[in-house]
């Protein structure tokens, strides 16, 4: 009896991984047209200055609108794309539209771009160089924010890559710092511009998550890196960052991504959401 329930859950699971692999493979091949047919799309979400308010730049976001299934989270296709390798195809294309979509904002605020390990190829410097000069967009308004993924595998050959980057005046910041493998001989070896704190260590109140955000935040300010707190959801959240003295701060309570069509209306607010200008008594600075 006992027997019989256990094969027949084996039997259900496989049922399961089967119907799993199937929708992977089918996501794979639909991925394929994806770009083609302008189902990729990017959204924008705004990263503000914690003391003065100011709105300091949008990170780029990749949505798949799939004709059927709806919407499709970065979180299930990018890795889809990496393993198929479209991910290049893919990673080219959001350079190039989010610098031609930032150099026509109003205000001259910065754009941050992820990019995937398959992107590390002797060919990135170039391909950095070419939308800056296409778009017209300053060098020193584009992040490109890594994962220490990036770092695991060709260490030596894609710090050598930063550092071409990094000469063209292009700042890189190191994404999801603390989630993965983090590793301090990362941060011996290249001057990030900025290190982005995960969001696990903001949404989690412990003292111990507290302590990891107070100990990292001075580190990168020892480093000579600005501090950004990711996934900042609610007002004691951001009270907790600022106090810590992160330098910025991106997250539902600031601001979700959004399509082009409306970035502007976070620069509308003069710079200054009246959540941070009002925990922390200024608009200037
Ligand atoms: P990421 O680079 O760390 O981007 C931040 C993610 O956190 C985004 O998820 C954003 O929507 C989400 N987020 C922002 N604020 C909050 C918050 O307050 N609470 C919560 N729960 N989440 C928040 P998204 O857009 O789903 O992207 C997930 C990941 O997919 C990104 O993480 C990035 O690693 C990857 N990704 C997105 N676009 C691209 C792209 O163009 N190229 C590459 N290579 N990767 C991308
Ligand atoms: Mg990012
Ligand atoms: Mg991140
Ligand atoms: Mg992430």
């Amino acid at each position: 009896y006992f027997a019989k329930g256990e094969r027949n859950s084996y039997r259900f699971f496989d049922r399961e991984m089967a119907e799993h692999a199937k929708q992977r493979h089918e996501l794979k091949a639909d991925l394929a047209h994806a770009l083609d047919t302008g189902q990729l799309q990017l959204q924008y979400q705004p990263i503000f200055h914690v003391r003065s308010g100011r709105l300091v730049r949008f990170e780029a976001l990749l949505r798949w609108h799939h004709p059927e299934r709806g919407f499709v989270p970065p979180s299930e296709f990018i890795a889809l794309a990496e393993e198929t390798g479209q991910i290049a195809a893919i990673g080219d294309w959001v350079m190039k539209a989010a610098c031609a979509e930032a150099a026509t904002w109003p205000q001259e605020v910065g754009i941050a771009i992820n990019l995937s390990p398959a992107q590390f190829r002797n060919s990135l410097p170039f391909k950095v160089a070419d939308a800056l000069s296409r778009s017209g967009l300053r060098p020193d308004q584009l992040y490109l924010e890594i994962t220490e993924t990036v770092l695991l595998q060709s260490t030596e050959e894609n710090f050598r890559l930063l550092e071409q980057i990094h000469a063209l005046g292009v700042k890189v910041a190191l994404d999801d710092f603390g989630s993965g493998y983090a590793s301090l001989g990362y941060l011996r070896e290249f001057p990030f511009h900025e290190i982005k704190i995960d969001r696990t260590f903001v949404a989690d109140d412990s003292l111990q998550a507290y302590a990891i955000l107070d100990s990292v935040t001075q580190l990168g300010h020892a480093l000579g890196a600005r501090v950004t707190a990711e996934g900042v959801e609610t007002r004691a959240q951001l009270e907790r960052v600022r106090g810590i003295g992160c330098d910025k701060a991106q997250g539902f309570l600031l601001g979700r991504p959004v399509p082009a069509t409306d970035v502007q209306k976070y620069m509308r607010l003069d710079g200054a959401p009246d959540v941070i200008a009002h925990r922390t008594g200024s608009r200037t600075g």
